[in-house]
């Protein structure tokens, strides 16, 4: 088995691989370039005692979603925890796990060529020479070179500052999950959010839900705003930048590409479209391939997403990109009508079709109504 990647969902999955004593798997990471994937952190949610508890940079049991009015809902996520997990962290605990069992490859994959019994994935290593692994099944988490076709594609686009402030300013034990108060695009939305790590430490980050990135000045602007004008923060020194674009579309991510050759994580479909969160979805996936190989069956990564999710997911981002539906308004109502572990629930795929009426019926009603219309009209139509 080869792995092709070493990132969020190359490494779950080698994890569980080498959890599998009767595996024998190698995984492929290029020498340090431009190739890797910067580091980062990822956030996610689930209860307490997870897998990666043990490495978490930060959890907070508390969460406050801020309306466009400037109205701040507070409240506790139990039973479930937000967490911060960097990247750096979770490699390393992931690679002094896989005691011998996994070859760990140094190159940068070039190709892989498909057969009937075997795949062949060719790399080059840091010194130029090639390098081939024959493998049963190849599961191949590079970025896509292109998004698949779309009726919808937004991305999720940001720049976070991990700020450091003379006095305390932060309290650790509660997150800005979402704060509306940024100026709104026209069609999309932008929200700030707050994590602090210490009380004088944060991750304060500008997010934009729309259909192009921002310039440099761009993103430094909306955060200058944010930390000045809204949050009302002194004066801070800025630490370490994060910066990312995650595509949030309605193109069907097809996870098999090959007889012996898989998509994994963001290529494979691993993330949730309404809200760009992948984290989780990379963990269920990874757990369906390995329950697969264990049982002997082709292991297929399943797009770890409901139908359902993906079709309302479908339908939320024409109503941001039409401009049908007030973003802000939309995920504040969300947040204020509902109990705070529901929502988070229901982004994660959770929650059960009765619960996802219910509400549904809490959001703008019409104007989702209207674009779940002309929706269903253009599946119809194949438009
Ligand atoms: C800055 C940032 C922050 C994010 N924060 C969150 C978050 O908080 N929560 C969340 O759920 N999601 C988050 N995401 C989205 C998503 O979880 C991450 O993008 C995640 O890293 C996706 O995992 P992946 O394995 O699919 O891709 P990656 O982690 O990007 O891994 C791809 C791997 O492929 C390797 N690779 C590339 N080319 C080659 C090659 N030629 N040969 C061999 N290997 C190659 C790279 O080195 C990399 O290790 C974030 C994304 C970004 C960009």
């Amino acid at each position: 088995m080869v792995v092709v990647g070493g990132g969020a969902a190359g490494l779950s999955l080698t994890r569980r691989l080498a959890g599998a004593n009767t595996v024998r798997a190698a995984l492929v990471e290029p020498p340090p370039g431009p190739l890797r994937a910067p580091v980062r952190t990822w956030c996610f949610w689930e209860p307490d005692g997870g897998p990666w508890d043990a490495v978490l940079a930060a959890r907070w049991d508390r969460l406050e979603v801020v309306g466009p009015d400037g109205r701040g809902r507070a409240a506790p996520a139990a039973p479930l925890v937000y967490k911060m997990l960097r990247s750096t962290d979770f490699e390393a605990h992931v690679r002094a796990g896989l005691g011998g069992r996994v070859a760990e490859v140094e190159a940068a994959v070039t190709g892989i060529e498909d057969g009937p019994d075997r795949a062949v994935v060719r790399a080059v290593d840091a010194a130029g020479a090639p390098v081939e692994l024959a493998a049963r099944w190849v599961f191949d988490s590079r970025p896509l070179p292109a998004l698949p076709p779309a009726r919808t594609t937004l991305l999720q686009h940001f720049r976070g500052w991990f700020v450091r402030t003379p006095d305390a300013a932060f309290d650790p034990d509660a997150a800005v999950l979402m704060d509306f108060r940024p100026p709104q695009p026209r069609n999309g939305t932008a929200f700030g959010y707050v994590l602090p790590l210490s009380e004088r430490t944060a991750l304060v980050e500008y997010t934009e839900f729309t259909r192009e990135v921002l310039d440099d000045a761009g993103y430094d602007a909306a955060l200058r705003d944010y930390t000045g004008r809204v949050l009302g923060l002194g004066p801070f020194e800025v630490t370490a930048v994060e910066q990312g674009a995650i595509p949030m579309t309605d193109g069907r991510f097809r996870t098999r590409a090959g007889r012996r050759v898989f998509r994994i994580g963001t290529a494979g479909g691993a993330t949730r479209p309404s809200t760009g969160y992948t984290f989780s979805g990379v963990q269920r996936q990874a757990a369906a391939v390995a329950a697969a190989l264990a049982a002997g069956r082709t292991p297929v990564p399943p797009v770890p997403h409901r139908r359902r999710h993906l079709l309302m997911d479908a339908v939320l981002l024409r109503a941001l990109d039409t401009g049908r539906v007030d973003g802000a308004e939309f995920f504040a109502r969300l947040f204020r009508r509902n109990a705070l572990a529901d929502v988070l629930r229901f982004l994660d795929g959770g929650s059960g079709f009765g619960r996802d009426l219910r509400m549904g019926a809490t959001v703008p009603v019409a104007p989702m109504a209207l674009t779940t219309a002309e929706y269903a009209g253009r599946l119809l139509t194949g438009r």
